[in-house]
This record gives C-alpha cells, structure tokens and sequence, in this order.
C-alpha cells in the first residue's frame, strides 16, 4: 500500500497498542510505538511479539519498513502528526479506572510547536477527555488537538476487528481534528459515527456494557434452565433467530473475565454513582457474573461430595481462546475456590500460563491434565479440545467427570465417551 506520509505515534505496546500500530502500517502510515518496558520494546526490534494475538506476528513482519519501536518519548513524538494513547486503565481498588498511565503520557508530552492530535485509543471514564483538554490548555499546549477514538477490538481476532470494524467512533472537541483521524482509517469499510468527546467515551462503556449484559443475561436463563428442565443451547438458538435479538453473546457458560468486561463495567457502575445515580442493571450483571464464575463448584460438590484431595483438572486458562490473556480469568477465580476448598488443581492451556496462581500444576497436555483426575472442567473453548480422544481420556481418570463449562461439546457424544457430563443449563444435566 502506498505510503501516505502520516506519522502516528502509538503509546503502549500492548494488546492495542501494538494491534493499532501494526494496522496503521499495513493502511500505509509511518508508525512509532513506544513503551516503558526495555523487553518488550527490545523484543519487538528483533522481530519477536510479545503477546499472542492471531495475525499480529504476520502484520508486523510485512509493515516492517513502516515499524518502529522505542523507549523514548522524544523519539516517538519526533515528527509525529498524531499520537495515539493506548496504555492500561486498569481498575483501581475503589473499581474507579486507573488513570496513572493515562497522565503520564499527556504531562510527558513535549512541549510541539507544531500541529499534533492527541487520540485516546485507552478505554476511559465519561470526562476524561474535557480533563486532558484543560491539562493540555495550562500546559500551553492548545495548539495540540485531541480526539476520543475508542477501540471495539476483541483479543483473538482484534487485526480483523481492527481492519473489518462494524463502526468507527469519533469523538472531537474540533472537527478538523475529527476529519484527521477519520482520515487515517482510510481504506477502512465501515460506517464513521461522528461525535462529541464525551458520548465517544460512553459509546465504548456502552457497548462493553450491552455485551455483559447479554452474557449475565443468558447465564441467568442457563440457571433457570437448569433448574426447570430446559436446554439453554436450545433456547439460545430459538431467541437468537428473532431479528430484534440476533445471535451473538448468548452462549451461557461459566461468566466473562478478561482486561476489559470487569474492568469497564466496574469503572462505569463507579462513574455512575459517582454522579449519584445508582445502576441496577449493571450491578445486577456483574453480580450475577460473579455468582456464575462459581457455579462449577456446587456442580463438583453434587458428584463428588467434599473437593479435598480430589484431582481437578482445568482445561483452558485464558479468558477466552486465542489469546494468552488471562486477565480476569474465570479459570484463575475457579483455581482459587478449588484450593480453597482443599482440591489438587491441575490446569492445561496451549498458550496462557497459571502465573501467580500458585498452588496449580500446569502441565503441557490435555492427556497429563486428565490423567488420575475426578473431574474435568473445561473453561476455555480452545478449537483443539473438539479433537481430543475423549472415551481414551475417560478410561484414565478416576472418575470420568466432565463439567462442560463453555457448553463447546455434544452432551450425547461425551456420554457415549463414557462420561458423566454436565453443561451450564444443559436440559440433559437435570439427567442424574
Ligand atoms: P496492555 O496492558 O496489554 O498494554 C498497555 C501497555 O502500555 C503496556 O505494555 C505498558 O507497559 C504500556 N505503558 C504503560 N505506561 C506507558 C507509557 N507512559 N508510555 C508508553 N507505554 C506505556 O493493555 P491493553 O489490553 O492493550 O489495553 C489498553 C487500553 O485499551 C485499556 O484502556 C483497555 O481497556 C483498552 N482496550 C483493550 C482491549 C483489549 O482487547 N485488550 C480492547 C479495547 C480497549
């Protein structure tokens, strides 16, 4: 693609950061990404992706020429037209979103004579836009533009997210600069929703909050499911089909995690309170995400009586499949409760590690996870686990358990493998 001369400078080399940059490149733009840890930056320079996200690797090897890395901020900045903001906000004890990185990239700006846009890739709170605003104004930096242009992306298909987004939000204090960053998705199919600062910054709460709420929705039908005789995968095929519906987010299952859905809707539960208004919803969401993640263990209990010293066998820590993300993990919160409850935790994933889970077992294959086990949970969907040669699977454990915690496999199918298996709001788990 031809080289179209802009140069866009990315803060933070994280799952965005480097998604964004590495796009921005293959749209034909000269990219600087820079970041505050030497390994990752060091990393990069030698051709080498320090997360795992599907397609990234590939991108960031043919943009090559359009790529660099780097630690310094002047460096980065040097002659660059936008700068892209996309370090952690990660929740603060109170659940308010911890804006310390989001500061320090705005006060470590140096001090451009020339024409620079500041855009917020970094999921923040309603306002935080009118804040940069004002810094940049005392600083005597008025001359620097800034854009809210949040990120819908999901980690595991975040460069086709990126590339093929269902919208494009814009949200400018000046529509020139508006203009700018809508320009530099040119090549990009997708509808352009331009707006205000704020509703930019709501737009991203928003959605991520519609998303959950499908999910704790759909979970609490699995419940109800369960306790009635109904099959939720039914039931989810029969409301998905209504146009006013639609099918995406309702696969019930063991609860969302990841660095964004807890995150987001505590930070937008916080900043509503914060303006004294009380949400029911979202609070019921994530009340009833919390009580899913912990649904597996009265399951166990059922059919294995007390958990001590029994082996259970995680398969899947990430937070989802195809990424090495395990942020928020419904594995990690299930791990806690089962060691708790005195259990030997023995945990398999293809990509994530159990790092700082301390007290599980990782092991590097589904047969070495199974093995001796009473019971197997599966909380990641990895596509590899419909390859597995289950019935040999349940001819080594010592109880052929299966607690289906994605609903990914036939019910009928694993039983005929020789398990006793249960789903999440599976009719056949009321089969006992
Ligand atoms: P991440 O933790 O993977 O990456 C953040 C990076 O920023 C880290 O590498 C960190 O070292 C770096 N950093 C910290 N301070 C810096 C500084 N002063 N200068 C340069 N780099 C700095 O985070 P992420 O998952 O990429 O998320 C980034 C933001 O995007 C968050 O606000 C998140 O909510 C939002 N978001 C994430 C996703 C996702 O799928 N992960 C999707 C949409 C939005």
């Amino acid at each position: 693609m031809a080289d179209r001369g802009n140069r866009i400078a990315v803060f933070g080399a994280g799952y965005v950061g480097l998604v964004t940059g590495a796009c921005f490149a293959e749209l034909g733009h000269r990219v600087t990404v820079r970041d505050v840890i030497p390994a990752r930056i060091e990393a990069l320079r030698r051709g080498e992706v320090p997360i795992f996200e599907p397609g990234l690797e590939d991108l960031l090897e043919r943009n090559r020429e359009r790529l660099s890395f780097t630690l310094d901020v002047a460096e980065a900045i040097d002659g660059a037209e936008f700068v892209y903001v996309a370090v952690g906000t990660p929740p603060t004890y109170s659940g308010d979103a911890d804006l310390s990185a989001v500061w320090t990239v705005i006060d470590e700006l140096p001090a451009v004579d020339h024409r620079v846009v500041v855009a917020m890739k970094s999921t923040v709170p309603v306002g935080t836009g009118e804040k940069v605003r004002h810094r940049l104004d005392e600083r005597g930096l008025a001359h620097v533009g800034y854009v809210s242009n949040p990120e819908f992306t999901a980690e595991g298909t975040a460069v086709r997210d990126f590339m093929e987004p269902d919208r494009i939000v814009v949200g400018a204090f000046d529509e020139a600069d508006g203009d700018a960053v809508e320009g530099l998705h040119r090549g990009i199919e997708a509808p352009v929703v331009r707006s205000d600062v704020a509703s930019a910054e709501m737009i991203k709460l928003a959605a991520n909050a519609a998303l959950m709420t499908r999910i704790s929705f759909i979970n609490e039908i699995a419940n109800v499911c369960e306790a009635t005789g109904a099959d939720v995968v039914k039931v989810a095929e029969g409301i998905g089909h209504d146009r006013r519906i639609g099918k995406s987010f309702l696969r019930a299952g063991v609860g969302f995690g990841g660095s964004c859905f807890p995150k987001d809707s505590l930070a937008l539960k916080q900043l509503a309170a914060s303006s004294g208004y009380h949400f029911q919803v979202l609070n019921a969401v994530i009340e009833v995400n919390e009580l899913q993640k912990r649904r597996v263990i009265g399951k166990l209990k059922q059919r294995l009586g007390a958990l001590r010293g029994k082996r259970i066998a995680l398969l899947g820590l990430a937070f989802k499949p195809n990424t090495d993300d395990t942020r928020e993990a419904p594995a990690f919160v299930l791990a806690g409760r089962l060691l708790a409850e005195g259990a030997d935790v023995v945990a398999w994933d293809p990509v994530a590690h159990a790092d700082g889970l301390h007290g599980v077992e990782q092991v590097g294959t589904v047969d070495e996870a199974t093995r001796g086990a009473d019971a197997v949970v599966l909380v990641t969907e990895w596509p590899e686990l419909a390859d597995v040669d289950w019935a040999a699977v349940a001819a080594q454990m010592r109880t052929p358990l299966f607690v289906d915690g994605r609903n990914m496999l036939d019910p009928e199918t694993m039983r005929a493998a020789g398990f006793t298996y249960d789903g999440i709001g599976r009719a056949a788990a009321v089969e006992r």
